[in-house]
């Protein structure tokens, strides 16, 4: 028996993309469960993460992958949470632990604690951990080491499973943290909602413009709207749903936004340089505080490496 024994020994995991396959690599890099099965809506995609050797069993029937397993993370887009809850529900294991890592928390309560039998364990979680790309060889058994899991378990929650959650994230090279899903939603609304969909804008007004052209464009990109072109080019599904999901937390932080925004606006048009000085000074400090709390590196550049 591995030194899995006392959190979970069979894995489940649905969803075999950048998070699932990720999850998987990092459960077999801290040996964090005897049995661990893979299962995506996809042959292919099933197929590519068998050769990878990602897991023991691999389905691409829900029900049969989550058969006596302890522990089932959901890693697919957060629209597809309710109907995979569905098509698993009749597999279950009494006792079990159910999670998720979607990036948003409300709507994944209210999507699975309907569809789920009384008997298991609901502790929807999200690692605020990814990168701009998807699917199974995208993923690497480092993207959760010292980033933060956050679980949102509801109220009356089984301690022990939390616990035992909480545990298995520490083991692979996570911090934990709890909240309720109302506030993570309206955390990760300003932290990363709508710094995408502030570079989805920005990249389509470009990519738009008839005055320059978008070869121009992309020639002289080396500024900041290079790194606006990494996030913009993440998963398109993914963000659909995220967006559709998390809509009064992201309206909310937008309006706030463009107030500040339009305060940017009038700074630039009436000359006040001190009005931007002084954003610009506050601003840099949260970049340092980010890099001092281990969430990103100095390097200049954006951290991209260079040869010599
Ligand atoms: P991904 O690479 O596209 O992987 C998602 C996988 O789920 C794909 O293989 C997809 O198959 C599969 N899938 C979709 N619907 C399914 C269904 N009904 N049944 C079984 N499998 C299904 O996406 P990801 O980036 O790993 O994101 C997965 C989840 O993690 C999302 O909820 C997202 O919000 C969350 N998350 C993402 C990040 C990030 O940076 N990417 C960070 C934290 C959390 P197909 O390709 O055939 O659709």
């Amino acid at each position: 028996m591995s030194d899995a024994a006392g959190i979970f020994e069979r894995i489940t995991i649905i969803g075999a993309g950048l998070i699932g396959s990720s999850i998987a690599r990092a459960v077999r890099r801290a040996h964090a469960a005897d049995v661990l099965v893979l299962a995506d809506a996809q042959e292919t995609v099933l197929a590519e993460a068998k050769n990878l050797g990602l897991a023991d069993t691999y389905s691409s029937d829900v029900a049969e992958a989550v058969a006596d397993a302890d522990l089932i993370i959901l890693a697919v887009p957060v629209g597809a949470m309710a109907s995979v809850g569905a098509a698993m529900a009749s597999g279950l294991k009494a006792g079990a632990v159910i999670s998720d890592v979607g990036s948003v928390k409300a709507s994944v309560v209210k999507a699975l604690s309907p569809v789920l039998p009384d008997n298991v364990h609901l502790i929807p979680g999200h690692p605020v951990a990814g990168t701009e790309q998807s699917g199974p060889d995208a993923g690497f058994a480092s993207l959760f080491d010292d980033r933060w899991v956050i679980l949102t378990p509801p109220e009356g929650a089984d301690q022990s499973k939390q616990d035992a959650l909480s545990a298995f994230w520490t083991k692979l090279g996570s911090r934990v943290e709890i909240m309720t899903p109302e506030h993570h939603d309206l955390v990760l609304a300003i932290t990363s909602h709508v710094p995408h969909l502030i570079a989805y804008n920005i990249v389509g007004t470009a990519s738009d413009l008839e005055e320059v052209t978008r070869s121009e464009v992309i020639k002289y990109s080396a500024g900041g709207f290079r790194d606006f072109t990494r996030i913009a080019a993440s998963d398109p599904t993914m963000w659909r749903d995220v967006f559709l999901n998390n809509k009064d937390a992201v309206l909310e932080m937008l309006g706030r936004f463009s107030e500040d925004l339009t305060a940017l606006q009038r700074a630039i048009r009436w000359g006040d340089g001190d009005a931007l000085f002084e954003l610009f000074a506050r601003t840099r400090g949260i970049r340092r505080r980010i890099v001092d709390a281990g969430q990103d590196e100095a390097a200049a550049d954006f951290g991209r490496h260079h040869e010599n």
